[in-house]
């Protein structure tokens, strides 16, 4: 069966690029009825916090991308998270020193960084020159021994060519002789990414690992370690990275791309979704799809090899979509407290007309100021219709609105009759003066639910 990961580092918020990733894992293994897992890669101490570790998951739910297992969902394979599972890795270890592929290595920092200047210097690429590979058992087990600082080291077999079909870019081949011996245990005894990574996958069963394409020439090393202990190798495919407008790869440091910023913005996960699963991917359908749908489309074949070009216009195109397409109630929760100046009995009816009208939050607070306010704010074109509007026009709209408070066709009509202004020459400027903005919601639907006392302010405004 086949079963997929997403194995995330807690040292930072999701962004678009590992994003994606979960999805594409999810969506492949969910295409063939298979699981999809999430493990927590939190070995480096240091920078892992357990707060991101909560966020990652709360992020992962609120998209839809839940995992069959994992934190919280036991599939037989736990503990999920890296940093509980070091008695696990010991007995790797212990085997793969038993059976000489590995060996502790005593080079300090100091001697390391000297032993790749030397080889730079003589042009040669950096890679542990395999001091200790040398070093005899007895002599070796004595300073283990003795309490003498020491790393492990994969011993890396020479003239050997490592190779495997990836998913995406088809056959890789990489010489050993160009992977120097790495470490897999640091000194202070935390696993090191290579192995822990590897092991996992093996252990938990993984059969696809989708990973972005930075990863690829670790994967060598990942198979050496796999093939050592005699683990079942998954199957790699390495993504091609998103990059952004500059051709940069998108990271981090394109702050605004942040999961939590773009949820605060009020992206709704359909839009992230839908935009993700065709950054890089290709469907057939290019409507709005729901997460089986999505699923249901996916297709490995379909994945593209050059670079996914991030693109805010097409993201916001998603996001019409998501927002056109949300529930009531959905899209009742999403506008927040945004509605807050609208009256409580119109606020449904105010929603529904607005509608095509917002892609944010934000966008709901202008209209329900717009309609709403005592001083609704104007727009540059707004104020521009209404000055080359004569003052005649808003006098009319005043004295109309006696007879027709409610209903805009009728008043407009009115409007239109008493000073012979007709199509945009009317409409433009009552639109104006009425909401602040050129654009906007039908104003027959928005007009009945405007308080008359706030439509005369508006006119007696627009007149002066
Ligand atoms: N923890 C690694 C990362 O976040 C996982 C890489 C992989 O998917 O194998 O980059």
């Amino acid at each position: 069966p086949t079963k997929t990961r997403f194995a995330p580092s807690p040292t930072g918020n999701l962004h678009l690029g590992n994003l994606r990733t979960a999805l594409f894992s999810a969506l492949h293994t969910w295409s063939v009825g298979g699981r999809f897992l999430l493990r927590i890669e939190d070995t480096d101490a240091e920078r892992s916090r357990s707060a991101f570790t909560e966020a990652l998951q709360d992020d992962l739910r609120w998209l839809g991308l839940d995992w069959q297992e994992g934190p919280g969902a036991d599939g037989g394979h736990g503990p999920y998270l890296q940093s509980e599972r070091g008695s696990i890795y010991e007995g790797f270890y212990t085997r793969l020193l038993d059976e000489g592929h590995a060996y502790p290595c005593f080079c300090t920092q100091e001697q390391l960084a000297a032993q790749r200047a030397a080889q730079r210097a003589s042009g040669r690429p950096p890679r542990y020159a395999g001091t200790c590979a040398h070093l005899g058992h007895a002599e070796a087990e004595a300073r283990v021994r003795a309490g003498e600082a020491h790393t492990l080291r994969f011993r890396v077999p020479e003239g050997r060519t490592l190779d495997f079909e990836d998913l995406v870019r088809g056959r890789q081949a990489f010489a050993s002789d160009d992977i120097g011996d790495f470490v897999i245990r640091r000194a202070d005894g935390t696993p090191a990414f290579f192995f822990c990574n590897a092991v996992d996958d093996a252990l938990m069963e993984v059969t696809h690992v989708w990973r972005g394409e930075d990863h690829i020439s670790n994967t060598p090393r990942q198979l050496l370690i796999m093939r050592a202990l005699g683990l079942r190798e998954p199957s790699y495919g390495h993504l091609a990275l998103i990059v952004g407008a500059d051709g940069a790869p998108l990271s981090k440091r394109h702050g605004a791309l942040g999961l939590g910023e773009l949820r605060r913005r009020g992206y709704l996960p359909a839009a992230l979704n839908n935009y993700l699963a065709r950054l890089g991917h290709s469907y057939a359908d290019d409507g709005l799809l729901d997460m089986v749908g999505l699923a249901a489309g996916f297709d490995t074949a379909r994945l593209g090899r050059a670079a996914a070009r991030f693109d805010m216009d097409q993201l916001n195109h998603w996001q019409r979509l998501a927002v056109a397409a949300a529930d009531d109630a959905v899209f009742l929760e999403w506008a927040g407290a945004a509605v807050a100046p609208v009256p409580p009995a119109s606020r449904d009816v105010f929603l529904a007309a607005i509608r095509d009208n917002v892609l944010f939050p934000d966008d709901v607070a202008l209209w329900a100021e717009a309609l709403f306010a005592a001083s609704p704010p104007r727009s540059a074109e707004a104020e521009t219709a209404m000055r080359a509007a004569p003052a005649s026009l808003f006098e009319a709209g005043l004295e109309a609105l006696d007879q027709h408070p409610q209903d805009f066709r009728a008043w407009a009509k009115a409007v239109g009759a008493a000073t012979g202004l007709k199509g945009r020459d009317l409409f433009m400027p009552l639109r104006a003066a009425l909401t602040g903005q050129v654009h906007g919601p039908e104003m027959t639907r928005v007009f009945p639910l405007m308080d008359e006392a706030g439509v005369r302010e508006r006119l007696l405004s627009a007149a002066r």
